[in-house]
């Protein structure tokens, strides 16, 4: 017959190895997400692609103010110069070289907007990819470490199978099969220890009868309470 001594140790083995699987799960989940790394490089994307947008801008209308300036340098040199010969178009002249500066100092306040647009963003890329190069080496690091978690946990797991799989060929067929259902049913628990006369999974107390017959250990005793198998430890 089966101890029930045999089954309380392949539960310890089953419970460590329910353990690395979810510390195995936990560092998987962990190295396939890299957030922070990937948002900030999504943001300096973003920011690269504006600067280009607002660059380009600032080029036309670069264009755009050097031919106004251009322009109303000539229209200012017929003014002050001597071509005008007829004295009727001397205002409406004037009047033309005035609204050619006015237009000139508009263009030239939305250039200089433009230019402190583009400085502002090539500040903000230039701290998004120290912020970047940053999270880049700190989740390498991360990487490196969380990939030897992964070693560790293998190599535990490797050796808890072997075991477990020696000590269940030393179980018979049928109580290892309704070990392993109960264990399921049982959230993972199916052999629960007795001490001071309670089962310890569900703290009720066991009868005395009950308790003897665990003690005998002559007989699998089920807890007539959460129904796991009894084991006095
Ligand atoms: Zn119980």
């Amino acid at each position: 017959m089966t101890s029930i001594k045999q089954l309380f140790s392949l539960q310890e083995m089953d419970q460590a190895l329910d353990r690395i699987q979810g510390q195995t799960a936990e560092v998987e989940q962990q190295l396939a997400s890299h957030l922070a790394v990937e948002q900030l490089e999504a943001a300096l994307a973003a920011d690269a692609e504006r600067l280009q947008d607002t660059q380009r801008l600032q080029r036309a209308q670069q264009m755009e103010v050097d031919t106004l300036r251009e322009r109303s340098a000539q229209l200012d040199q017929r003014l002050y110069g001597t071509d005008v010969t007829n004295p009727r178009e001397l205002p409406i002249l004037q009047e033309e070289a005035e609204r050619s500066r006015d237009l000139l100092k508009q263009q030239e306040a939305t250039l200089q907007e433009l230019a402190q647009k583009v400085t502002d963003i090539q500040t903000r890329c230039q701290t998004l990819e120290k912020e970047a190069a940053d999270a880049k080496s700190d989740w390498q690091a991360l990487q490196t470490q969380l990939g030897a978690q992964l070693k560790t946990l293998a190599s535990e797991r490797e050796g808890i199978v072997a075991t477990r799989s020696r000590l269940a060929s030393s179980v018979t067929p049928s109580e290892l099969s309704s070990y392993e259902t109960l264990r399921v049913r049982k959230g993972g628990k199916a052999v629960a220890r007795v001490e001071r006369g309670l089962c310890q999974a569900c703290r009720m107390s066991l009868p005395t009868q009950h308790l003897q017959r665990v003690r005998s250990g002559r007989q699998t005793v089920f807890c007539s309470s959460c129904g796991r198998i009894l084991f006095l430890g």
